[in-house]
């Protein structure tokens, strides 16, 4: 299972999930939720990295 939490990329969000089944599964729904709560059509690099960093394996 793979988690993520919207606040640990710097957002003052409580959005989390703990059940994507592989880490590109997460990353989808990361840049989802990013796009439908945050208006982030196009994760810029930098995000991208912090996401990268804030899944949890
Ligand atoms: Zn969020």
């Amino acid at each position: 299972m793979t988690g993520f939490k919207c606040k640990d990329v710097g957002m003052n969000c409580g959005f989390e999930f703990k059940d994507a089944t592989s880490r590109e599964e997460a990353v989808q729904l990361a840049a989802t939720h990013a796009r439908v709560a945050h208006g982030i059509a196009i994760i810029p690099p930098d995000l991208a990295a912090k996401v990268q960093a804030a899944i949890k394996a």
